[in-house]
């Protein structure tokens, strides 16, 4: 009996050492190879385009701090057949196209505000969703100033537009594809909340959050079929988020650990490295994760969803100590992000079903 097993695992080596061989020498089978690696590619994940839910996709969780397990600031709302992006950090882009969503259909970029970490992918979704099939020029909404970012990205790839439009032609690469179209949204004061969309049942307004020196910042709530979400954006502790996010089925919202920044900051001190006057500073305009499970509980919101995840979290303890306290103020709907993260929130219902796209 032992003989009998060992001749027949002895057999399963040699046939995968002779399957391994084939591959490795030809051509033609490393070309089937290829070709069914790329079939499973090039798909796409079409759930999202259901029109009876609101389906929200975290794309960018982290920070302008490295983090490998996370992008800079990114979201996808799809809803009714229409896509938006919630900010465009660097990376985002990446981890949605690794999702395999679909991102030909792009309605539109709402971006909160104009630090580094939300607009320095958006060349990245220019050129892709350009490539994708967007022939108009690219819907960029944010605060004053918008005009200026989308003309300065418009500028610095001028050259690159034109090389691709010369390359491939201009039935594939549209002119007005190359281009973005700003719209400034005005949100007068912090008692307003200010319409930004409302097209086909899919409502989306802005509201002023608190991070100054940036000013405005805003916070966005997308509505669709009685479904919610809301995007805190990054503010410190803010009674806006609770007063246009009440209600909202979930709340996205920033979140610092400044118990860990601290540790942060003398770690850097002590080698005298100036980079802890940052650690320092940052604090006071992001909300701790307790604040932001106060700001969950007065909005009413059924799930918290903690993103711009400050400092990095390379494991379970180091989790623990970001959510140290919460479950004191929130025990229950809360959860850390992380890319590639997807809730469904199907219409007439108020189940939130989250998928793990990774
Ligand atoms: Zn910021
Ligand atoms: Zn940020």
């Amino acid at each position: 009996m032992k003989r009998i097993w060992i001749f027949g695992a002895g057999g399963i080596v040699v046939l995968a050492l002779v399957a391994f061989g084939i591959v490795w020498f030809s051509p033609a089978a490393q070309d089937a190879v290829m070709r069914r690696v790329v079939a499973a590619n090039i798909g796409v994940n079409d759930a999202v385009l259901a029109p009876d839910a609101l389906h929200v996709v975290l794309c960018g969780t982290g920070s302008p701090m490295p983090d490998p397990e996370r992008a800079q600031s990114c979201a996808a709302v799809y809803a009714g057949g229409k896509l938006f992006m919630i900010d465009a950090g660097l990376g985002g882009w990446d981890r949605l196209a690794a999702f395999q969503l679909p991102v030909g259909g792009l309605t539109g970029v709402l971006i909160t505000h104009f630090h580094s970490d939300h607009i320095s992918g958006l060349p990245d979704i220019a050129l892709n969703t350009w490539a994708a099939g967007r022939r108009e020029a690219m819907a960029l909404y944010g605060p004053p100033g918008i005009e200026d970012v989308a003309a300065g990205f418009d500028l610095a790839y001028s050259h690159d537009d034109g090389y691709r439009i010369a390359h491939h032609g201009p039935d594939f690469f549209s002119a007005a594809g190359a281009q973005s179209r700003p719209i400034v949204v005005e949100v007068p004061d912090r008692d307003s909340a200010v319409t930004v969309f409302d097209e086909d049942g899919v409502r989306i307004t802005a509201f002023r959050v608190s991070h100054e020196p940036v000013d405005p910042a805003y916070g966005y709530r997308i509505d669709y079929q009685g479904r919610s979400v809301v995007f805190s954006g990054d503010t410190g502790k803010d009674a806006n988020i609770a007063r246009f996010g009440a209600g909202a089925d979930v709340i996205i919202h920033d979140a610092l650990a400044p118990h860990m920044v601290a540790l942060l900051e003398e770690g850097l001190a002590a080698r005298g490295d100036r980079r802890a006057q940052v650690m320092h500073d940052i604090p006071d305009y992001h909300a701790t994760p307790v604040e932001a499970a106060e700001v969950a509980n007065q909005a009413g919101a059924k799930l918290l969803v903690y993103s711009h995840i400050v400092p990095r979290l390379p494991n379970a303890l180091a989790h623990r100590v970001f959510l140290r306290g919460v479950s004191d103020v929130r025990p229950n709907g809360v959860m850390i992000g992380y890319d590639g993260l997807y809730l469904e929130l199907p219409a007439g219902s108020d189940r939130i079903v989250q998928h793990d796209l990774r």
